[in-house]
């Protein structure tokens, strides 16, 4: 499984429809101070469920919608989709490839959607456990990441290694069975 392609869409700086195809490989992205390197790895976030304005370095969620410029309106909303290869079947749909996007408009209003049809965040979510993919999974590396790993009561730390081991999805059920 790998990044196939990432559109955005409305999503901070980017105020017109950009699609970055990628490609099984390392890519780089380069540019100057500002230009939106971290708007790209954002984004990846965002549609993976990241709800913390915090997380995104913005105050409110309405702060992911591009905000206009001096000759550009602000859009009314923010669009993000990425495409997986899934010809490996690692994600358990009888696709080959999945779409997972993500929409906001000023109004709070939001959706998420798998492959066009429209789900729940938790969807998302348990599409991803045991992959190390997702918001807490440690296919994103933020900056600082490592110090707070490192430095990570036990309990915390151990959250990322029942991901890796692929037991997430176990406990979650055991947890929602026992709630019953
Ligand atoms: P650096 O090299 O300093 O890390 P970078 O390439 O990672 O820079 P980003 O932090 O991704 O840059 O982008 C910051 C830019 O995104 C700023 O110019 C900021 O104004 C712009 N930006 C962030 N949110 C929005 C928004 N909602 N609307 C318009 N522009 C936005
Ligand atoms: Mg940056």
């Amino acid at each position: 499984m790998y990044l196939k392609c990432l559109e955005v869409h409305g999503f901070k700086s980017f105020a017109n429809k950009i699609v970055f195809d990628f490609h099984n490989g390392i890519t780089g992205i380069v540019g100057p101070n500002g230009s939106g390197k971290s708007n790209v790895a954002d984004a990846v976030r965002w549609v993976l469920g990241e709800q913390s304005a915090k997380q995104l370095r913005g105050a409110s969620m309405q702060d992911v919608i591009f905000a206009g410029t001096e000759n550009r309106n602000p859009q009314s909303y923010a669009y993000v989709a990425i495409t997986l290869d899934n010809s490996d079947h690692q994600l358990a749909l009888d696709y080959e490839e999945v779409t997972i996007a993500r929409r906001v408009y000023r109004s709070g209003e939001s959706e998420y959607l798998i492959n066009g049809n429209v789900c729940r965040m938790k969807d998302v979510k348990e599409l991803f456990y045991d992959t190390g993919i997702g918001k807490e999974g440690y296919s994103i590396i933020g900056q600082g990441q490592i110090d707070r790993i490192l430095s990570n009561k036990p309990e915390e730390r151990r959250e990322l290694f029942d991901e890796a081991a692929g037991i997430v999805k176990f406990k979650q059920r055991k947890n929602e069975t026992q709630k019953q």
